[in-house]
């Protein structure tokens, strides 16, 4: 959409009413009351139509404070349905605080492989080890907001959901509705969505039910206010929302500057004998305790590539060409140990007990497969 056609959305009559920051509990201004009972009425029928639909998740089902953080950390960057079968498996084998404070790091990977974005694993262990170390969990976002891996959006959903605290938490599913909702933006970022946003999601608020709120909009974000196609047409909160009633594109909201993104290309290599295959044991921060296919040394040769692997974390695309060893696996071997990297020989058995990267155990099973099906065509 044109810029200048988002900038005349945000200044609507319905963006102006709702957003002006009214001191809360100031009932001398008929305006405000106007605008607080518009979006009680919003949230209202929020809430009426997720007492109706809400999606049922192994987090809600039995509610636990723990159950809340976990089920927290796990949906960072993570879709729901891919959370739900490792959530279910971490819960059955570290039931609460404790049993993650008292697990060994490699525990941890093992369980988290494949879920991505490992640095979790290490902060939810150091926030088990502090609420364990202290004589309660805290009660409040701000005491939240103290103990390690819990930012500002995290302090208000634990405290909101899993201890019934008055405050509305957004995520990116939330913000994308209030931005909808109100027609505001462009912003020149998330952080300034955040704050331009908050003083809805305030005026927002039910006392005792901001936890479900929060759900709620969780819910909405997921099955109707999609960030791509979203269905206006089975929205429950359509004939509140400036930007259907405008008829404008609801995907132009909320809008952000282009985000600048690099490309990096590491060679990486699958390095086969007999008896098994060799790993790199990763000593990256964001992976360390997971093995990975090893990364080929500058200068060094390798034969031809087999598969590709693409992904893309933050803003960086990495792009990783898997090579065989052709005839040079000595010669690898030597050339990964004079570059530092610590690999280490697997047989087939074992791989898959491995922590691994997602994509890398994805590789690695593939290319098995892939070997195990060509072996059954060569000569015995
Ligand atoms: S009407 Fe459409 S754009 Fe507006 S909140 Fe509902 S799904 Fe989102």
């Amino acid at each position: 959409m044109p810029t200048n056609q988002t900038s005349t959305l945000s200044k609507t009559i319905f963006y102006e009413k709702l957003f002006r920051q009214y001191p809360k509990n100031d009932s001398q201004s008929r305006g405000m009351a106007a605008d607080r009972k518009c979006l009680n009425g919003t949230a209202i029928l929020l809430l009426e139509w997720y007492d109706r639909t809400a999606r049922v998740l192994p987090w809600r089902e039995r509610r636990s404070l723990y159950g809340t953080v976990l089920s927290e950390f796990m949906l960072r960057q993570t879709r729901v349905a891919t959370a739900v079968p490792y959530y279910l498996r971490w819960l059955a084998r570290f039931p609460d605080f404790r049993s993650v404070a008292e697990a060994s790091e490699a525990e941890l990977f093992y369980l988290w492989s494949g879920l991505g974005y490992y640095e979790r694993v290490r902060q939810l262990k150091r926030l088990c080890e502090a609420i364990c170390a202290a004589k309660s969990p805290p009660t409040s976002p701000e005491e939240w907001q103290k103990l390690p891996g819990i930012g500002p959006y995290c302090a208000d959903a634990i405290a909101s959901i899993g201890q019934g605290y008055d405050v509305i938490a957004l995520d990116a599913n939330g913000l994308r509705i209030l931005c909808r909702l109100s027609g505001a933006g462009p912003f020149l970022s998330r952080s300034a969505a955040e704050r331009a946003l908050r003083p809805l999601a305030d005026g927002l608020a039910i006392p005792g039910r901001c936890g479900a709120l929060g759900e709620a909009l969780m819910d909405l974000g997921n099955g109707h206010c999609r960030a791509r196609r979203p269905d206006c047409g089975a929205c429950p909160l359509r004939s509140r929302c400036a930007v259907a009633r405008m008829a404008l594109a609801p995907e132009d909201f909320p809008k952000f500057p282009a985000a600048k993104t690099h490309r990096q290309e590491r060679p990486r290599l699958w390095l086969r004998d007999g008896e098994g295959l060799w790993l790199a044991a990763s000593d990256g921060r964001r992976l360390t305790g997971l093995y990975e296919l090893p990364t080929l040394p500058a200068g060094a040769e390798a034969g031809p590539v087999l598969c590709t692997l693409r992904r893309r974390i933050a803003s960086t695309d990495y792009v990783e060409p898997v090579h065989g060893a052709g005839h040079r696996l000595k010669e690898l071997l030597a050339a990964l140990r004079s570059d530092g990297q610590d690999v280490r020989h697997f047989p087939p058995a074992q791989l898959s007990q491995l922590p691994t990267s997602g994509p890398h155990g994805r590789c690695i099973g593939a290319l098995l497969a892939r070997e195990s099906r060509l072996s059954n065509f060569l000569p015995q």
